[in-house]
Parts: structure tokens; C-alpha cells; sequence
């Protein structure tokens, strides 16, 4: 259990929220004396000529299956435990993530989510905040998802999780498609049937993904170590590599060639979960909430990404409410349905998104419409951007 990740964790934070404040700060400034920027640059002519928004790059992060019980209530009760949650060492998960009240348990497990992205952005799905956040597609597992998330459509068709390659365009590809995002967006991904998702071959969007070598270029040395490293690691899982090398590869790739969009897919949680381990779904769930916040300041120290990055953050499907069921998901699984998404930038309002209820399929339009493109004009079967997650949007 690596919770000792919250101890240094707490002070960073506080110097990212003075770092990140000024920046969105000045990124306001701006909006107030009406700077405006208009894409001439598109081929398809379907940017918008409105003014477009101070974001221009998209962090795009996936983390699969977390539920939106452990996001808003932190560490639930039920499955904490040895005969439904498989945890091996009760005490020290619950030094670790226990608290008598909400705030203090999703504030141990997601640190820099609660003090930074949802007190500097926008929350969809908090039902205490009367938010409603759900698939629409019929599946709720992973491929369908994700084909959700990225194309904007919840094509009932795409039913299964087999490395088929995707048929429909993502909003990556789209925005690939596009002269000034040609060669600036990247994919890393810690399941290895993101390749087929975002179709690498032929959306030609580079996708780093599964047990794949990291150092692509065979000139990184750190990389490279790392590739060393995942070769002689035990893998519990064949299709799933560690998030930490998911990360990493992500963090590299920010370092070296400050991608314009850059999708990162943590994986973990959701396999832990289907392991029946709530102690290293909680675990996980924590790193990865550690990689974001590495990967956001990374961004913030480098002047292509510096106050003019959004992250848009979610989750590929929920799963089930039951002391049993909440390591599964599905079609046939209640509550698998209902999910999160977190949006924090410039152009992002602050706080929660009261009383607003939100599909999954609202992600790839909002992703577009932050970079100054109307995807949903574009693309008519996919949903329009989230409700009142970028100012100029109604
Ligand atoms: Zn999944």
C-alpha cells in the first residue's frame, strides 16, 4: 500500500494551487478584455469563427471503472473488507483512506482531485450536488465506453472488447485531421486494445499502449531503463500494463514533443476491481490521482502548455452499488451506467455543475469546442459539449 504518497503530496499541492490560481487568473483577465483568437486554418471549414477559447491543448485522461462512489464518498464502507473486498490488511487501509465523513475520505484517496480540479474547475455527475452523469450506451463496459467517449456517439453496434479496429473517427483522429493538430496529438495507454479504439493505423495518431516499449526512438535512456524494467516485472495482467509506465511514457512525451492533444488511459482500477482487491483498486486509484497531478504541473513548467491547457478528465463506465457486484459491470449490472467527468482550464468556470444532467457522449464535442471546434456541427450523431464547462457555451 503506497499511501504514503499523501504525505509529500499535501504541500505540492499547495504550490500547484498558487501556480495554477495565477494562471487561470490571468487567463480571465484576458477573457474580460475580450481577447479573441479565430481558426483560418481549417480545411474542412467547420471551426468556428465565434471567438474560440484561451485552451489550446487538451489533457485527456481516462481512468477506468472508477466509480463515482469512491470519487464523491472516497473509500466505501461495504467493500472494505476481507470476504467482499479481498483486502488483505484492514488497519492500514483504513489508516490509509478511512474518515467518519465524505470530504475527508475522497480527500485522502483523491488529493489532487478535490484541491485542485474541483475547487479550480467543474464537477459533472456529483449526485449531492442534484448531477447526473451517465453512459448512453447499452453496454458499459470498456471498448463501447471509450468509442462513447471519444466519437461523441454511443453506438450500440460496438459491443465487444475485441481488438477490432474502430470503424468510427474519434475526436482525436478529427482533430488529427486538422492542419494545426497534423503530428501534435499522442496516445498512451496502459490496456492494449487502445491501438484498435483509436484505430493507430489508420487515424496515424501515435498509440502507445499495453506492454509496448516505451522508448520507440531507441534514444531515451530513461525509457529505455523503463522498458528493462517492465521486462523483468511479474505482469498480473497479459493486456494491462502498470499505469506508472502509462505515465511515464505520457510525462516523456509532454518533456519532448508538448503534443497539442494528449489522451492518457489509466487502467488499473479497473482490473484490481475485477481482481475482487478493493484494497489495490483504492491503491491505484490514489497513484493515478499522483500521475495527473505530475502530469498537469509538468505542463504548467513548460510555455506551450502553461495557462492555456485544459484537462478534461473521466471514466469509461461505472460499476456495481452491491457489497458483491462492485467489482463487476455491465449491461446486466445495476449502477453501471453512472459515472463522472471533471473538466479544469482556462476557459472552465469553477465549481460544481449543479442540478445539470450529463451523458458520457458529451466529452469528444468538449474536447473540440475547448480547442475552438464545432465537432457536434460536424458530426450530428454525436452529443454537443458539456453544459456550462466552457464560459462561451450556454
Ligand atoms: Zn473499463
Amino acid at each position: 500500500m503506497n499511501c504514503h504518497l499523501n504525505l509529500p503530496q499535501q504541500r505540492l499541492v499547495i504550490n500547484v494551487q498558487i501556480g495554477s490560481r495565477s494562471l487561470l487568473w490571468l487567463g480571465l483577465t484576458l477573457v474580460m478584455f475580450g481577447t479573441t483568437v479565430a481558426h483560418a486554418d481549417d480545411k474542412a471549414g467547420s471551426a468556428s469563427s465565434r471567438s474560440v477559447p484561451l485552451t489550446e491543448n487538451v489533457l485527456f485522461i481516462t481512468v477506468d471503472g472508477l466509480r463515482w462512489q469512491e470519487v464523491f464518498g472516497g473509500a466505501d464502507e461495504s467493500p472494505m473488507n476481507k470476504d467482499f473486498g479481498g483486502v488483505k490488511n484492514l488497519e492500514e487501509l483504513r489508516t490509509c483512506f478511512w474518515h467518519d465523513d465524505a470530504s475527508g475520505r475522497r480527500q485522502s484517496l483523491l488529493p489532487f482531485f478535490w484541491s485542485d480540479i474541483a475547487s479550480l474547475g467543474r464537477v459533472y455527475g456529483d449526485p449531492e450536488q442534484g448531477g447526473s452523469c451517465r453512459v448512453a450506451n447499452p453496454h458499459k463496459f470498456s471498448y463501447p465506453g471509450y468509442n462513447e467517449t471519444l466519437t461523441g456517439i454511443p453506438d450500440p453496434t460496438v459491443d465487444s472488447n475485441a481488438k477490432k479496429p474502430n470503424s468510427h473517427v474519434t475526436v482525436l483522429e478529427w482533430l488529427h485531421q486538422r492542419e494545426p493538430f497534423r503530428g501534435r496529438v499522442a496516445a498512451f495507454g496502459s490496456w492494449d486494445v487502445f491501438p484498435y479504439i483509436i484505430n493507430a493505423e489508420r487515424s496515424g495518431i501515435p498509440v502507445n499502449a499495453g506492454w509496448q516499449p516505451l522508448d520507440t526512438a531507441g534514444n531515451d535512456p530513461e525509457l529505455a531503463a523503463l522498458d528493462r524494467l517492465a521486462d523483468e516485472l511479474p505482469r498480473y495482467f497479459d493486456n494491462v500494463r502498470y499505469d506508472y509506465f502509462t505515465f511515464r511514457g505520457a510525462l516523456a512525451a509532454i518533456q519532448r514533443d508538448q503534443p497539442r492533444v494528449l489522451y492518457v488511459a489509466f487502467g488499473e482500477t479497473d482490473d484490481w476491481a475485477h481482481a475482487g482487491r478493493y484494497d489495490l483498486y483504492l491503491d491505484a486509484a490514489l497513484r493515478t490521482d499522483h500521475y495527473i497531478r505530475q502530469l498537469w504541473e509538468a505542463m504548467q513548467a513548460i510555455p506551450q502548455y502553461a495557462g492555456k491547457t485544459t484537462l478534461v478528465l473521466t471514466t469509461d463506465h461505472g460499476r456495481g452499488d452491491t457489497r458483491v457486484e462492485w467489482k463487476s459491470h455491465g449491461e446486466e449490472i445495476p449502477g453501471s451506467d453512472i459515472m463522472w467527468i471533471a473538466v479544469m482550464g482556462p476557459d472552465t468556470p469553477s465549481g460544481p455543475a449543479k442540478d445539470v444532467s450529463v451523458t458520457q457522449s458529451q466529452t469528444a464535442a468538449t474536447v473540440a469546442r475547448l480547442l475552438g471546434y464545432d465537432y457536434h456541427a460536424d458530426v450530428p450523431a454525436s452529443a454537443p459539449p458539456l453544459p456550462g464547462a466552457i464560459r462561451e457555451v450556454p
